[in-house]
């Protein structure tokens, strides 16, 4: 049996929560697809799975664990609580240790059998290779056109675009691992991070399968707070739109009062108009209530910045999982 390498070749993040179920599937199949994987020398190459606990409440850690004893390559770093995927994939990149890191969901709808085709392009040169999905057709169509939506949304608004259907399935060489480890923010929006990040970038395309066992673990709810999370991270238009907005809205009004003056003058005082007084006013109380909601979206984000937080705390590390700097 190989014992755990200190340079793996590849080291794959899986953020898990509540997924016992899909350890031992995942591990089964992952192993043998890494075990195939040759070096440009025809030699097989180390490698290091890294599981994330994020605070699993079922026997996750139990099964972990287990696949620990078995093959010591399997590594793992349990949370204290559930900080989210975003952040069990930060305390992943923070605890691997291999020259290029494969970040991938434990349910196996990203087939880790695509890992040499990205392994290829990493060796032509390319920092990241990110996972396309052919066609979503697993997913239901409401999430489909969501999820278009978002992407549309995000790269019109903001400067590093994220490429569409493109999952946190990638490859990472160690240079974009590092850059991503030091950017300090607490909103860890891992797509936009990447994207941000820049460096060479390809694409390997693949078709996404059914989840294999246990269910989705992000409901609409989960989902739009990572979209306004993402947003916000990404881009400040949606703050200083109001200053377009509040210019037209100005602007009307001015031709609105010169057309009103113009009308009492010629036609004197009239004590109706009720009706467009409330429709100015009403509309006006809406437009300013949306940017303040708009606007304290940015100031809750500051404050937790500033508060500085860790972004997870580890209770436990399985096997050789050592904070690397
Ligand atoms: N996950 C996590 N923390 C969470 C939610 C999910 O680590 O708070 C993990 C989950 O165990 C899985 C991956 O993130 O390995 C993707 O979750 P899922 O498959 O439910 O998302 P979907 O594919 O439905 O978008
Ligand atoms: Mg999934």
């Amino acid at each position: 049996m190989a014992a755990p390498a200190d340079h793996p070749l590849i080291s794959v993040i899986v953020p898990v929560k509540d997924e016992e179920e899909a350890i031992a599937p995942f591990v089964a199949r992952m192993t043998v697809v890494l075990d195939a994987l040759r070096d440009t020398d025809g030699s097989s190459v180390a490698w290091e799975i890294l599981f994330v606990d994020d605070g699993s409440s079922d026997a996750t850690l139990p099964a972990i664990m287990a696949a620990n004893l078995r093959d010591p390559r399997i590594i793992a770093v349990s949370l204290s609580r559930n900080f989210g995927k975003e952040a069990a994939l930060s305390a992943g990149l923070d605890n691997v240790r291999g020259a290029t890191v494969v970040p991938i969901d434990v349910d196996m709808q990203d087939p880790p059998e695509v890992i040499g085709a990205m392994l290829d392009q990493w060796r032509q040169g390319y920092e990241v290779v990110y996972g396309v999905r052919r066609n979503r057709s697993t997913d239901s169509l409401p999430k489909r056109l969501t999820a278009d939506l978002y992407y549309r949304a995000h790269n019109w608004m903001s400067e590093d675009k994220i490429p569409e259907h493109a999952g946190d399935f990638r490859l990472l060489d160690r240079r974009v691992v590092e850059v991503i480890r030091a950017m300090p923010e607490r909103n860890r929006f891992m797509k936009g991070l990447f994207a941000w990040g820049g460096f060479r970038q390809t694409a390997v395309e693949y078709d996404r399968a059914e989840r294999t066992v246990g269910g989705t673990k992000f409901n609409y709810i989960k989902l739009w707070k990572l979209a306004i999370d993402g947003l916000t991270s990404a881009s400040t238009a949606p703050l200083r739109i109001w200053s377009y907005i509040g210019f037209g809205i100005a602007a009307l009004a001015m031709v609105y009062a010169l057309f009103l003056i113009a009308r009492t003058i010629l036609y004197g005082v009239d004590v109706a108009g009720y009706a467009s007084m409330m429709v100015a006013v009403l509309f006006l109380g809406g437009v300013q209530l949306l940017s303040l909601g708009i606007l304290g979206e940015y100031v809750g984000r500051i404050l937790i910045e500033a508060k500085g937080r860790p972004i997870y705390v580890i209770r436990e590390r399985i096997g050789q999982a050592g904070e690397r700097d």
